[in-house]
């Protein structure tokens, strides 16, 4: 994904600023709190949905399912917490450019 040009903007119902999340996001059902719980988490730990890869070996990235309760959660943003700067990226291009912690 592109992320040159990205403009920041207000939702015009809250005004809060607005998180730009890859495609691949699903949002829960408005009724979900623990899934919108999950995602808060997630987003305020710096993750936008992109894909998740983690090192299995020498050269060979696994790629990681996105958790569904709380506490799988807490302990995939304790393993998978992106580096400020790789925030927006997906951490493939992340570690692929050494920005990933
Ligand atoms: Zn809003």
């Amino acid at each position: 994904m592109d992320y040159e040009g990205i403009r920041s903007s207000n939702c015009t119902k809250c005004k809060e600023a607005m998180i730009l999340v890859s495609h691949k996001f699903k949002p829960p059902q408005k009724s979900d709190v623990a899934g919108w719980k999950i995602v808060k988490l997630l987003l305020d730990k710096g993750f936008r949905f992109g894909s998740v890869y983690t090192p299995l070996d020498k050269n060979i990235l696994l790629k990681v399912t996105y958790p569904t309760t709380l506490e799988e959660t807490k302990e995939f943003v304790k393993l998978y917490e992106p580096s400020p700067n790789a925030a927006l990226l997906d951490n493939y291009e992340a570690l692929k450019q050494g920005k990933f912690k």
